[in-house]
């Protein structure tokens, strides 16, 4: 987990249910020692300018070029994008998934809202909750879509994705209680760290 700021417990919990063993991400040691990460929920900018701050950027990029799987839910999805609309000019990116994500991209009228929704690989509708959203608005060759806003204004447009081990949502998988986009991201953390040479 990475642990500067944002919902960090609300994922601890379900990555706990679904029998992980989650540890908080702040220093460079830690963030080598973990087999996979989440990037929580919370405020994108800030947690950009603290990634700077604790020296965790550059590493962090690494770690992905290196294919490390990682999961971000909302202000995680911003920081894994590529590219980043309607941010900070100085805010930072990930790159974990070539895509363009639009921050806070639902507008100020529905800013944050419930849905149900089809997700790709997953039996049943998941519930999906929105709060100050990004979109995703360009997706590059290899990026996945596995979710899309079923109805209302916001149709058609795309809200997860995946592209190798990265995963990221612009809703929150965390605060529902159903832990299947949590088991995903685990069952891919466990794939890799079974075939990584150790
Ligand atoms: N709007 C926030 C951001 O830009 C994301 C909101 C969230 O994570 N719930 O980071």
């Amino acid at each position: 987990m990475l642990a500067l700021q944002g919902d960090v417990r609300e994922h601890f919990h379900a990555l706990t249910a679904c029998g992980a063993e989650p540890v908080s991400v702040r220093r460079e040691a830690e963030l080598a020692a973990v087999d996979g990460l989440v990037l929580p929920g919370g405020e994108s900018t800030a947690i950009s300018k603290l990634l700077e701050v604790f020296g965790l950027l550059e590493p962090l990029r690494q770690r992905l070029r290196d294919g490390m799987p990682a999961f971000g839910s909302c202000a995680g999805m911003i920081l894994l994008a590529r590219d980043v609309l309607d941010t900070r000019p100085d805010a930072q990116s990930l790159s974990g998934i070539d895509m363009t994500v639009r921050r806070n991209a639902f507008g100020r009228q529905v800013d944050s809202f419930e849905t149900d929704l089809e997700f790709t690989g997953l039996d049943g509708a998941v519930r999906a909750v929105f709060i100050r959203a990004p979109w995703v608005e360009r997706i590059g060759e290899g990026v996945e879509v596995l979710a899309r806003v079923p109805s209302g204004p916001a149709e058609g447009r795309i809200v997860a994705v995946r592209q190798g081990g990265v995963l990221a949502t612009s809703f929150h998988p965390e605060v529902t209680g159903d832990l299947r986009v949590h088991r995903l991201f685990v069952d891919s953390v466990r794939e890799r760290a079974a075939v990584r040479p150790s």
